[in-house]
């Protein structure tokens, strides 16, 4: 929609980018009293949120000691003052009072008891109707006009709109069908700003190990992942990253919590060199307290194949990987089995090797680890340290979280600060 040049179609702020981090930057510049333009290039808000936690929405997690909170992220240290003024107890008391009832899971994670992320995008909806921001649909902003260190318009496919103040919030690059194609870089980068090359994060990750494919869709709990660099000259260099929780195998890899968790470090080691990943599947017990209950197995069932034992503990389909990479005989019988053989059992169960060829494409990414560049942000009000009337928020600058809701809360928390500096 196309805007005149006289006074009253200057909005207080343009909002660009109607995702979680647009729409909280809106609500709040609105509430506060500002005349507020939303604008978005789909025909539809925040397509993204309504697939977040598999349309169940992990909309935060109830980490509520900060210093412990920002240890979830890539650059987490600069959300802190963010956190500290609209932090997930913040972010819970808002959906409540606004009539969206939550409930907390495993591992803290928020969800909105209906498990229905239409339900955050509704309310989302009414609260920036109720605050009378006026949204644009269907309308991709294609270029920023500045002068000096103000911009003074933006350029739409049909148009242009005018504000004093501007935030960006179009998202990182991944599942770009979406809406978040990558191009707010480039309207960042226009304007002076530094991008941190963009690279896919929590991203299923490409093993090289054939033998993956015979345990799709077998997914673990509590496992212990560790990841090496190969090439680091020192045994104590090698160790990069340890993680703990759900691994889903799939045809070429692994996916699930823990694996996505260490997929943007896995990234950046694989440009550097060989890596190893690690598993421990029994990592609350040592190598002596594994032994002794395999030992306590193989004496009660003296009669039966290693290969029934192990599968009385794990899906059959593990056992025999696990017992081909030993191997051992997978029939040879309790009763016969050496010390020697069992001692390789158990360094097996407690160090299953992988070796990552790659991490998955954006296309499958759930959010993006790079972006504007943090030096050029001030953490107090996601302001701009260049252009004097722009903001950022949300996945568009340099931090991700791991799974969790973590980065739903960090587009809620920038979005509001954001709203709330651009107020001022
Ligand atoms: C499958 C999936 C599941 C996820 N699940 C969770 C979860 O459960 N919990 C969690 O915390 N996080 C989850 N995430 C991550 C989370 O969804 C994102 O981090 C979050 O949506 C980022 O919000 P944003 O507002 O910064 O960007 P986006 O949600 O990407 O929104 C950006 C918006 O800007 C618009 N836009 C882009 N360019 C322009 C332009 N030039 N002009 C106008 N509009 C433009 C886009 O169309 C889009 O609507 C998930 C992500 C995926 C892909």
């Amino acid at each position: 929609m196309p805007k005149g040049d006289t006074k009253k179609d200057i909005f207080d702020v343009a909002v660009i980018g109607a995702g979680p981090a647009g729409m909280m930057a809106a609500c709040t510049a609105a509430r506060n009293g500002l005349r507020v333009v939303l604008i978005e290039k789909n025909k539809q808000l925040g397509k993204k949120l309504l697939l977040t936690g598999n349309g169940r929405c992990n909309l935060t997690n109830a980490e509520f000691n900060l210093r412990e909170l920002v240890k979830n992220y890539n650059n987490g240290e600069f959300l802190f003052h963010a956190f500290s003024v609209f932090g997930p107890k913040e972010a819970i008391n808002f959906f409540e009072k606004l009539g969206l009832k939550t409930k907390v899971e495993t591992g803290r994670r928020v969800f909105p008891k209906s498990d229905d992320a239409e339900e955050v995008l509704d309310t989302l909806k009414k609260y920036l109707a109720d605050n009378k921001v006026h949204i644009i649909y269907d309308s991709e902003v294609v270029d920023v006009s500045f002068k000096g260190n103000k911009i003074n318009k933006l350029l739409l496919k049909s148009g242009e709109i005018k504000a004093k103040k501007y935030i960006l919030c179009t998202g990182g690059k991944s599942y770009s069908l979406t809406g978040s194609d990558g191009f707010g870089y480039k309207l960042a980068e226009k304007t002076g700003h530094t991008i941190i090359k963009p690279k896919p994060a929590l991203a299923p990750i490409t093993v090289k190990e054939g033998w993956i494919k015979n345990l799709q869709g077998i997914s673990l709990k509590d496992v212990k992942v560790t990841v090496f660099q190969n090439n680091l000259p020192t045994q104590a260099g090698k160790k990069q990253l340890q993680e703990e929780g759900e691994i889903l195998f799939t045809h070429f890899g692994i996916s699930g919590p823990a694996a996505l968790n260490i997929s943007g470090k896995v990234g950046n080691l694989l440009e550097k060199g060989e890596v190893k990943i690690c598993f421990d599947l029994f990592p609350l017990l040592n190598q002596e307290q594994l032994l002794k209950g395999i030992e306590d197995m193989l004496k009660k069932y003296a009669n039966k194949t290693i290969k029934n034992i192990l599968s009385a503990f794990m899906p059959e389909r593990l056992a025999e990987v696990l017992l081909d990479i030993t191997g051992l005989d997978k029939n040879k019988i309790a009763n016969n089995m050496s010390k020697i053989e069992k001692g390789i059992i158990i360094k097996t169960l407690k160090n299953i090797e992988l070796t990552p060829e790659d991490i998955s494409g954006f296309e499958q990414a759930i959010v993006t680890r790079g972006g504007i560049s943090l030096k050029e942000i001030d953490h107090k009000t996601m302001k701009s340290k260049i252009i004097d009337n722009l903001f950022f928020a949300g996945e568009i600058i340099d931090v991700d979280g791991k799974t969790g809701g973590f980065n739903l809360q960090m587009c809620w928390s920038t979005g509001y600060l954001a709203g709330r500096s651009a107020a001022t």
